[in-house]
């Protein structure tokens, strides 16, 4: 099966290798925690357009399908379709989850081979496991850091609050099986790099076709404002390595003339870094 038109962005990365980008319904977070250390007055302009009576913005939920002579891989899966009302309510959930947003793609979730996942938080894994607790892909790698696994199942009370640890645990068994270390090619020209920053196991995920590279950052890089390196947000769980790491794929990228994807950006998901001073900027296409 091919990825049809009619996804959010689609591309021919060259050699047999194609991209789509699929979005996953949305949520919303509390722009504050977004903003992290940066002070109100510096940021606010920016966000006018979009924040709600409750200072929060909306989230989009960006999924990556590859296709590759190699195999088929899914970046990302989401929120997922296992959140009760209650849930849904509080973290302002919307929109199809991971598994009708693909089929509506023109893609079968039963054909992916790998599923590479940035970290491990709930808006990121919980697209794992299908409405009654099954594997949502049943013949997939779930590829995630193995660090990520022990931080995510550990009992450090401030890393816990954004793993939804019970979930985690009906699809832990294939995610030790699965899991990744260090830096590692999932399949020919998808590779993951282990970052940190975000998450203590977070990975960026690297998509090298023929003709072009596209860079996922997963929430190192997750709206546009994320292009500054020191921008990094509250829910960043070991901030200065987030910094650190930014500062080196971010080069990378513009270096090597990469298309750039952000993790939850709605509107323009997809652009290039520019460097700019001492920081980045992020052009979309
Ligand atoms: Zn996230």
């Amino acid at each position: 099966m091919t990825i049809r038109e009619g996804t959010a962005w689609s591309a021919d990365l060259g050699g047999g290798a194609r991209i789509a980008l699929v979005q996953a319904g949305t949520f919303r977070s509390d722009a504050g925690t977004l903003f992290g250390p940066v002070p109100r007055f510096m940021w606010q302009g920016l966000v006018a357009d979009e924040i709600d009576a409750n200072g929060s913005l909306l989230q989009a939920l960006n999924c990556l399908l590859v296709e590759t002579p190699g195999g088929r891989v899914l970046v990302e899966t989401g929120i997922g379709e296992r959140s009760d009302e209650k849930m849904r309510e509080r973290r302002g959930i919307q929109g199809p989850p991971v598994l009708p947003a693909l089929r509506s793609a023109g893609f079968d979730p039963g054909t992916v081979d790998v599923v590479a996942l940035s970290h491990l938080h709930f808006d990121h894994a919980g697209g794992l496991l299908a409405q009654d607790g099954s594997a949502a892909f049943p013949r997939a790698r779930v590829a995630a850091q193995r660090m990520e696994w022990e931080f995510a199942l550990g009992d450090n009370p401030r890393l816990q609050a954004s793993y939804d640890q019970g979930e985690l645990r009906l699809i832990e068994q294939a995610g030790w099986a699965g899991a990744v270390d260090g830096e590692a090619e999932l399949v020919p020209g998808v590779t993951a790099i282990r970052t940190g920053g975000h998450s203590g196991g977070h990975q960026a995920v690297v998509i090298r076709g023929r003709d072009r590279t596209v860079g996922f950052f997963g929430d190192l890089f997750m709206r546009p404002w994320s292009a500054n390196p020191r921008w990094v947000t509250s829910f960043d769980d070991f901030p200065l390595t987030s910094v650190e790491v930014k500062v080196g794929l971010f080069r990378r990228a513009v270096e090597e003339g990469w298309t750039v994807v952000l993790s939850h950006e709605a509107d323009t998901p997809v652009g290039r870094l520019r460097a700019d001073r001492d920081r980045y900027r992020f052009e979309p296409l």
